[in-house]
């Protein structure tokens, strides 16, 4: 293949550097293990399962800090289906979507159901961020925490001069890797595949009181909510420990695992400074290096958990992913969308900073040019 022989000590030892579905701990896999004979093959409308979710909401719970009043709510189809199920229960007349990016386009796209008000677009070159800006006639707020496409991070903040309006957030690719307040926000929903290196299938939100009342209020309304998508029903189910239809219980095993984990470590911002030292390793190369630059142009807005570097036209990206590929390293191909001479390396928090740094060593090996 070209590559001749690699270098001693440049070979990192997982090599799973993917924005998801992305790397599982061992202990995770020990975990699910372990649960193989009184977990897995049992009800889900029993104690070894519901204890399993509320294990997961309480866990949650501890993680984000969330204040009273909070609640962790569950149900399936992953965050694709939280989108429908957000222009269902959780738009009363019309959102405000920040898109710069495939998957706040994906939400904002989800927001322009036919019993709503076409939502407001507010739309930034992908590598950059857009920003809310207060309506009179938004009540929901809509926009991702990380968007995983690019790369680029926008900060969760209420909206200022928008009173009764809810802050919506995508936090999946987010959520454990990177600190978040839960006084600036309203919904905080994620799927467990990426710093939670669980299997995807799940959604799971972190709701304040006031989506709470508004949720209720929409399911009183009378407007028709398919049971599958409905957040009153979800938030009854989650109550109780259970979700509307069977879960995988295998992904709530290897999620329950990566919270108790986050836990016992220090929590979120423990899990920061993980993905902060590591995204730093990235972007710190690719400035120093002569023939990668970081995507994102503005530092602030360079993601912790999912970085993004551009290469110099003389080094083909793809050549070196595929060569990358053939040596168990995987993953790191830039969004398909994008169509861009990148690199996308994720950070989570599972990830360690030591075989990032020997990624990007084995990058310049295969680039054949030093840092
Ligand atoms: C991965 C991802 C999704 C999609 O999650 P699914 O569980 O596949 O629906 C949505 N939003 C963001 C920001 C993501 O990174």
């Amino acid at each position: 293949m070209g590559d001749s022989r690699i270098p001693d000590g440049l070979l990192p030892l997982d090599g799973r550097f993917g924005s998801g579905p992305s790397l599982v701990r061992g202990a995770q896999i020990d975990a699910f293990v372990r649960a193989s004979r009184d977990v897995l093959g049992t009800s889900h409308r029993r104690a070894a399962v519901t204890g399993l979710v509320d294990e997961v909401r309480t866990g949650l719970s501890e993680l984000f800090a969330l204040p009273d009043g909070y609640e962790v709510v569950l149900g399936n189809g992953g965050a694709t289906a939280f989108w429908d199920a957000a222009a269902f229960c959780l738009v009363e007349r019309r959102a405000q979507a920040m898109v710069f990016g495939e998957f706040g386009a994906k939400f904002a796209s989800a927001l322009s159901a036919p019993w709503l008000q076409a939502p407001e677009v507010r739309e930034a070159p992908a590598g950059s961020i857009a920003l809310p800006e207060p309506r009179e006639d938004v009540d929901v707020y809509a926009w991702p925490h990380n968007e995983t496409s690019t790369g680029a991070m926008a900060p969760v903040r209420r909206v200022d001069g928008a009173p009764g309006a809810l802050t919506v957030v995508d936090g999946t690719s987010a959520a454990g890797g990177a600190l978040v307040d839960p006084a600036e926000f309203d919904v905080y929903y994620f799927a467990p595949q990426k710093n939670f290196g669980a299997d995807g299938g799940l959604w799971i939100a972190l709701l304040s009181p006031a989506a709470i009342e508004r949720i209720e209020r929409i399911g009183a309304s009378g407007r028709y909510l398919p049971d599958f998508l409905s957040l009153p029903l979800a938030l009854r189910c989650s109550r109780r420990g259970q979700t509307l239809n069977t879960p995988a219980i295998g992904t709530l095993l290897l999620l329950a695992e990566q919270i108790r984990w986050l836990n016992e470590h220090g929590g979120l911002p423990w899990a920061a400074e993980r993905t902060g030292r590591s995204s730093a390793a990235v972007y710190e190369w690719a400035l120093a290096s002569a023939y990668a630059s970081p995507f994102v142009a503005q530092p602030e807005h360079r993601s912790s958990v999912v970085a993004t570097v551009d290469l110099a036209e003389r080094v083909d990206a793809a050549r070196i992913a595929r060569s990358l590929r053939k040596l168990g390293v995987v993953d790191v191909e830039p969004y398909r969308g994008l169509q861009r001479n990148q690199l996308r390396i994720a950070t989570f928090v599972s990830i360690e900073t030591e075989d990032v740094r020997r990624l990007l060593a084995l990058v310049d090996h295969l680039a054949g040019e030093p840092g």
